[in-house]
């Protein structure tokens, strides 16, 4: 049903700019049936004021997966205060689960795919079927990296879900003067060279020349395994932590 759904609405609505898509998007087609996922990371802030300007009572959901900056968390605050934002969720990985296996609180260092899985894909599934949830608004961005490059504005992920890229053809220059425009607070860890911000074991300061994502799970490149993302955006992440694809 949502396959054949999904090219109707890239045909009708796909080529909307990004105030004009998400207009449509929760006012009408999805309407109380969609959310906005945040990260609350270096450019999170434009995205949420857009959505925050359509409607402030849009579900925002942060994972707050025990593991972010302490500036992260006083970032979220600050723009919850800033943005009005009524409907702020914070998704928390399941206790059991994290006891079992995640004891001592490590596990982004010996197995980064099954910490992402059980600290942020678990959390949101399980929010996702709570909240009724049919479609997600992403923040991702072409530029960001090369397996973004041919992000569509609609797309259906892997468990029927839609996801809105409402600024997936946005540039860093669009970017920055729609956020000036707004007033918006950068991240506080932005001016020390953080341009992708993620949990902090697994977050780095990019270097000149460097992808604005390649701070993200450098740990990782040793192995020659490098990471890119965390398993939000990408399908088989249960495959790829065999044992773990249902709660069990
Ligand atoms: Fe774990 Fe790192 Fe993934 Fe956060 S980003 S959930 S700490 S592996």
């Amino acid at each position: 049903m949502n396959t054949q759904k999904l090219p109707e609405l890239q045909k009708k609505y796909g080529e909307l700019d990004a105030g004009d898509l998400l207009q449509v998007m929760i006012g009408d087609v999805f309407k109380n049936k969609i959310a906005l996922i945040s990260s609350f990371g270096a450019d999170a802030a434009l995205l949420l004021a857009i959505v925050s300007e359509i409607d402030n009572k849009t579900p925002v959901l942060f994972l707050e997966t025990g593991k972010h900056f302490p500036e992260t968390l006083q970032y979220v605050e600050a723009l919850k205060n800033k943005l009005g934002l009524q409907n702020l969720n914070f998704l928390t990985p399941d206790p059991e689960l994290l006891n079992r296996i995640d004891e001592k609180g490590d596990l982004w260092n010996s197995n980064p795919d099954r910490c992402c899985w059980m600290r942020k894909v678990e959390p949101l599934d399980r929010a996702v079927k709570e909240l009724g949830i049919e479609a997600l608004i992403t923040g991702r961005k072409r530029y960001q990296n090369s397996e973004r490059a041919k992000l569509e504005t609609i797309e259906l992920d892997d468990k029927n879900i839609f996801r809105i890229n409402p600024l997936a053809n946005w540039d860093k220059a669009r970017q920055k003067q729609e956020a000036a425009k707004r007033d918006l607070p950068a991240h506080p860890l932005v001016a020390q060279g953080y341009l992708s911000i993620g949990c902090a074991p697994c977050t780095s300061i990019v270097k000149a020349g460097e992808d604005e994502r390649a701070g993200r799970w450098r740990h990782t490149a040793k192995e020659d395994q490098q990471k890119t993302e965390c398993g939000l955006h990408i399908s088989g992440l249960e495959i790829r932590v065999s044992g773990f694809g249902e709660k069990e």
